[in-house]
């Protein structure tokens, strides 16, 4: 299979395209011109005509969403590191637990909201961005749900807030009851993730669903009137044929989301199916190549644009994840993670925060741990991690801001 990426190996592409437009004086990178940008992509990195063209648009698109930097505001992001199953491709500490244990780490959760949400209100940080992300944030019950987005409201100063995404990931989550509550809380973006609208697929991946499920799932999700709904979905899924792709790919065009992302199935260290297959990756290059090649075309051929792109390790084919939106609906948390030119806090066993210092193009990571149980037990040292590591370091942030704004 023809290498597409060239030389290229990280995960952030559209980040160097941007270094390249706008040059980079801390590791050299001088500003070029469209053209310029175009030929480094392609004759010093070897990118594909199609690749470069495709960072450009996605690099040209994202300034449009992105309306310029914002220092002073930050991503929020909170994890619930829970699901009903465990994916076969999942690397992620997903924990199947009962309600009580659920209800634990739901009151450390809200501890350390309350008390972020208060060194933010005091150091003058706003949210731009809220991302409620998993495992699945939907295994909340209602009545959780509900305590959740109360808590976010009410310890937040939220005045400069663009979007507030919850993932609703696994269909078999999702009731009218807890969209309503989250459309009553500000939310307007939520995920609704298939990966295949195959039966046998969901079966072999270890899913507990139907695609009956999901198009119930996005019923609820049509009645909630939250306005921009996204699906992920997986090319490359075990035993798939460009065919059942295509079939999940038209059927999810037909239930009109405003978001479309399309993953690559990627081997992940941690995962079940690396235990079963550790050269998946390879084998699947040449079919998952095509299914990506027809997502293009048929999500351009519906008015979906490109808006983000990533890639990670072991991918199949080498490939990417693109996110696809129509009507101005591109996911600016999503872009913000990527582009690292910004803050992000966050919440939660799991969470890492990154620190962005402006003046100095630099990024300062602040862990919380993976493992649940700890994180309830060391709750305590997580927020002294955050206030060394993010609040004592505020007034440097704004510093920094400033004498970037003066040149
Ligand atoms: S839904 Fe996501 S986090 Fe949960 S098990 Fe599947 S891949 Fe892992």
């Amino acid at each position: 299979m023809t290498n597409l990426w060239g030389d290229l190996t990280g995960v952030k592409p559209v980040k160097l395209t941007r270094e390249s437009f706008k040059g980079n004086p801390y590791n050299g990178r001088k500003p070029h011109e469209r053209a310029e940008v175009y030929r480094i992509l392609t004759e010093e990195r070897g990118l594909s005509r199609e690749k470069a063209e495709l960072l450009i648009e996605i690099y040209e698109y994202q300034q449009h969403v992105l309306k310029g930097e914002n220092y002073t505001s930050c991503g929020l992001y909170i994890g619930i590191p829970f699901c009903p199953t465990r994916c076969l491709y999942c690397s992620f500490t997903s924990n199947q637990k009962p309600y009580e244990e659920v209800e634990r780490y739901l009151q450390a959760l809200l501890k350390e909201i309350e008390y972020v949400g208060r060194r933010c209100r005091e150091t003058g940080m706003a949210i731009e961005t809220i991302y409620i992300g998993g495992g699945t944030p939907t295994t909340l019950d209602e009545g959780q749900l509900e305590r959740l987005l109360d808590s976010v409201l009410h310890n937040f100063d939220l005045c400069k807030l663009r979007e507030f995404t919850l993932e609703a990931g696994r269909p078999d989550t999702i009731t009218s009851g807890k969209l309503r509550i989250a459309r009553e809380h500000g939310v307007d973006r939520i995920s609704i993730n298939p990966q295949s609208m195959k039966e046998r697929t969901l079966e072999l991946i270890g899913r507990s669903h139907s695609p009956k499920d999901i198009l119930r799932a996005f019923e609820i999700a049509d009645k909630s009137g939250i306005p921009v709904v996204n699906c992920d979905l997986i090319a490359g899924l075990p035993e798939e044929s460009v065919g059942d792709f295509e079939h999940t790919l038209e059927t999810i065009i037909g239930l009109k989301p405003m978001n479309i992302t399309v993953h690559t199935l990627a081997l992940k260290r941690a995962s079940r199916l690396i235990e079963q297959d550790s050269t998946y990756h390879e084998t699947h290059s040449d079919v998952v190549s095509d299914m990506i090649e027809l997502s293009h075309k048929m999500l351009r051929g519906q008015a979906y644009r490109p808006y983000y792109l990533y890639r990670l390790k072991r991918m199949a084919g080498a490939l990417e994840n693109t996110g696809w939106c129509k009507h101005d609906t591109a996911g600016i948390y999503n872009i913000r993670i990527m582009d690292e030119q910004q803050s992000i806090i966050a919440l939660g066993a799991g969470g890492m925060t990154k620190v962005f210092f402006p003046e100095e193009n630099r990024l300062e990571r602040v862990p919380n741990v993976n493992n649940y149980e700890v994180y309830i037990e060391r709750l305590q040292e997580m927020l002294e991690r955050k206030e060394q590591g993010l609040f004592r370091m505020i007034p440097e942030i704004y510093k920094q801001t400033e004498t970037l704004l003066r040149r």
